[in-house]
């Protein structure tokens, strides 16, 4: 009836570390699939980009959004575009953002180039105001849908006390769908502006990673630290500090959480100054 699915399956399928136990993962397709989702404890998976999984696994439902909730509508809506600036339909929650990004360049749309390479899907994205120095999601958003088990809310940005990294959407708020507010520009232009954050890139790893292991303290690179300790290239079973950039744990290849922590660990006994941790760990 409501298009969901369920099946248990282990969540390394689902993270770009390649790592994580089983869980009941829920792919949702519809308000109502939602809904009955949340009755019970989940937790929401999007891209799977900033998760460190446990080997064992999560006991609650995962929640992955798909079917409609994964399509997206970039139709300009009359009533709200101008000449200059396009509104777009809905772009559901479960969309990866890479393709989005690409397929914006290609309408010559600007908003979300300064996005690019950013492995998340558009739910998760948003939900952390993913986002590069060359920009973020909240300078292409026009309303966010935002569904909880008491109901469904659509605001626009300025009601949100969104800043870096961060939407101010509470955790376990799911963003089921949004719509994109882009300014009217050329392919060729967009194009440049992707380029420009992709060569910031450059010198990362390009193996199975779930990004960044720690914010930079205070203004200092977390890489820079991890690599004046001597550090790059340390390996705890499958799991190896990137010998290209510090802050990147890669997985060789059967690497499991625990491995992932070993090095965590080794990092911060190594590292004079206390480091914060980028990732997300589940549970
Ligand atoms: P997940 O990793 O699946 O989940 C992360 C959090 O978001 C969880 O709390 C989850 O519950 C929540 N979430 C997911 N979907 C939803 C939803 N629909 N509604 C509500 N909450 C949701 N990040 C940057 O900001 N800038 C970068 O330049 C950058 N570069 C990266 C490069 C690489 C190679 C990798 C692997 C990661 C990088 N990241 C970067 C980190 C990561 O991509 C971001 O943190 C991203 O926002 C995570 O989105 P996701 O959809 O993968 O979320």
């Amino acid at each position: 009836r409501t298009g969901t699915r369920v099946e248990r399956l282990p969540l390394s399928r689902f993270t770009t570390l390649g790592v994580g136990g089983e869980a009941e993962v829920w792919f949702v397709e519809s308000p109502e699939g939602l809904a009955e989702a949340m009755e019970r404890p989940y937790r929401v998976l999007g891209g799977g980009s900033n998760l460190v999984v446990s080997d064992a696994g999560v006991p609650e439902r995962v929640i992955r959004l798909s079917g409609p909730l994964a399509e997206r509508d970039l139709t300009p809506d009359p009533a709200l575009s101008t000449p200059e600036c396009v509104v777009t339909g809905w772009v559901g929650g479960g969309v990866p953002l890479p393709g989005l990004v690409r397929q914006l360049q290609k309408l010559g749309l600007s908003g979300l180039e300064g996005t690019v390479g950013i492995p998340a899907q558009v739910g998760g994205a948003v939900w952390m105001n993913a986002g590069t120095r060359y920009g973020e999601m909240f300078d292409g958003l026009h309303t966010v849908e935002i569904v909880t088990p008491e109901g469904t809310r659509q605001v626009t940005p300025d009601e949100l006390p969104w800043g870096y990294r961060q939407s101010g959407i509470p955790r376990n708020h799911v963003v089921t769908r949004v719509r994109l507010s882009l300014t009217v520009s050329t392919p060729g232009a967009v194009l440049a502006r992707m380029d420009l954050a992709d060569q910031a890139r450059k010198g990362q790893p390009k193996m199975k990673t779930p990004g960044c292991a720690f914010k930079n303290p205070g203004g200092v690179s977390a890489g820079k630290l991890i690599d004046d300790a001597g550090l790059k290239g340390t390996r705890v079973g499958g799991a190896l500090i990137a010998p290209e950039h510090a802050n990147f744990i890669v997985n060789l290849g059967g690497a499991t959480a625990a491995d992932v922590h070993a090095l965590l660990d080794i990092i911060r006994a190594r590292v004079g100054v206390p480091l914060e941790l980028e990732y997300e760990l589940w549970p």
